[in-house]
């Protein structure tokens, strides 16, 4: 090959390879990390626009320098370093070549941030060069401590917060569980708990959790339940039971159920419904309630055929009672009767106060005949006790059946008539309507 030739190859050879190292200098002075190049000495060969911007040198200010002293901020490690940075610009090897590690950095301006870098060893002109690509992480470092300390936070919440949680997967199993928790089921220990899958456990299917928790996990429903719950360690309680989806973006991964012992609420409630249909003085049923079971007994038995009877009950000359004893021994008097009466009546019948010194029972599955037999075991028990310093009192009595056709009003007029006909007939006897 002549000289021209080979001069004319040489030079096209060197533009091509000029065009390729402005092609690779553009690119990675356009890529968003900062990237450094170092020689077997340690000194900058290469740094891009973002490793400007990153560290606040420009280029012409760190190119030959030594990398190492402007950027590490503890200046005892440097010697580790230059060290480390011996062997390998003879071998090409290092601790630190092929992996990504972490580490503060220090701005020109002194500030100091938090990098990841990874380096790589590159063979240039049978020298080793060392490539660095260096990322500022701070705002990533300072996510992941937020996401750290809110994590904590929440931890301390739900530990601290006076309602029981758990949490579960998708397949019911228990994967959080605060102490609140143990205390309100009874149980003795979180891995104990932990050992229950929420849409397996018997007393759970049996209340209809499980299939609420299924159905929170399928459609992604929250649901609100009270239940009556005998722990499987023996403790009884009342319990508010939400059941809420746990989501990761929009899918359902698993559930949270919150736990808020109402024990107490429900035992006042429960109270309190005992007031709403009691008679305060002689604490038989009052009449509102008595009206409620009536309607209640006459729609079950439209729909058995069965029978029914109810009795009306008034004192006689009760107002003669009160004239001589006075009236707080009048409520003595009721109350006193009421509970002898209460003790010949069924379970099943209900007691109440009609009003005044009138009384009321209704006697489900009951004939007239059988109503009538009870109306005058009573009458004559009555007739014969022995009121303290009263002495004996009696009662009239009107008993009725129930006949298709009947409400509340007409049941309760004809035993009302039934009794007025036994007041009629001189009183302390039972009168009865048969149809
Ligand atoms: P009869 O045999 O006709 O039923 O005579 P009676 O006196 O029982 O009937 P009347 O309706 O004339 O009087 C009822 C009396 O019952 C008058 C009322 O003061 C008394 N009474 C009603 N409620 C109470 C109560 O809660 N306590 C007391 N001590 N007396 C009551
Ligand atoms: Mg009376
Ligand atoms: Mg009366």
């Amino acid at each position: 090959m002549d000289l021209v030739a080979e001069l004319t190859k040489r030079r096209v050879m060197e533009g091509e390879l000029q065009e390729k190292e402005t092609t690779l200098s553009t690119v990675l002075d356009a890529v968003r990390d900062a990237i450094a190049i170092l020689d077997d000495h340690g000194n900058v060969t290469f740094w891009n626009t973002a490793a400007e911007k990153l560290f606040g040198y420009p280029q012409e200010e760190i190119l030959g320098k030594d990398l190492h002293l402007l950027v590490v901020p503890e200046e005892h490690l440097y010697e580790t370093y230059s060290k480390a940075y011996n062997h390998f610009k003879t071998t090409g090897k290092g601790n630190a070549i092929g992996k990504i590690m972490e580490f503060k950095a220090k701005h020109k301006d002194g500030r100091t941030f938090v990098v990841e870098l990874s380096l790589s060893a590159m063979r240039i002109k049978n020298t080793w060069h060392s490539v660095g690509i260096v990322r500022d992480i701070t705002e990533r470092k300072q996510e992941q401590e937020e996401l750290k300390n809110s994590r904590q936070k929440y931890l301390e919440l739900t530990e601290n917060a006076p309602i029981g949680i758990i949490s579960c997967d998708y397949k019911g199993n228990i994967i959080y569980v605060n102490q609140i928790v143990l205390e309100i089921l009874g149980s003795t220990s979180i891995e104990e708990t932990k050992k229950i899958n929420l849409l397996t456990f018997p007393l759970l299917v049996r209340h209809g959790l499980s299939r609420q928790l299924e159905e929170c996990l399928k459609s992604n429903k929250s649901a609100m339940h009270e239940i009556n719950y005998e722990s499987k360690w023996g403790k009884k309680v009342w319990l508010r039971i939400h059941i809420k989806p746990r989501k990761n973006r929009n899918t359902v991964i698993g559930a949270q159920v919150i736990i808020d012992d109402i024990s107490e609420r429900k035992q006042l409630e429960e109270k309190l419904f005992l007031l709403s249909i009691t008679d305060s003085l002689t604490s038989v049923y009052n009449r509102r309630f008595f009206i409620q079971k009536l309607e209640e007994e006459i729609e079950r038995v439209k729909r058995t055929g069965r029978k029914f009877s109810v009795i009306m009950m008034d004192i006689d000359h009760f107002k003669c009672v009160n004239d001589r004893f006075g009236h707080n021994c009048g409520d003595f008097v009721l109350r006193k009767i009421m509970s002898e009466t209460i003790k010949k009546i069924r379970k099943i019948d209900t007691l109440a106060r009609w009003g005044g010194e009138e009384f009321i029972i209704l006697l489900p599955e009951t004939t007239i005949n059988k109503a009538v037999v009870l109306g005058e075991k009573l009458r004559e028990r009555l007739s014969r006790m022995d009121i303290p310093n009263v002495g004996n009192v009696t009662a009239s009595f009107g008993v009725a059946e129930y006949n298709p056709g009947d409400t509340v009003d007409t049941i309760v007029q004809k035993a009302d008539d039934m009794m007025y006909q036994a007041k009629s007939a001189g009183r302390n006897c039972v009168r009865y309507i048969r149809e």
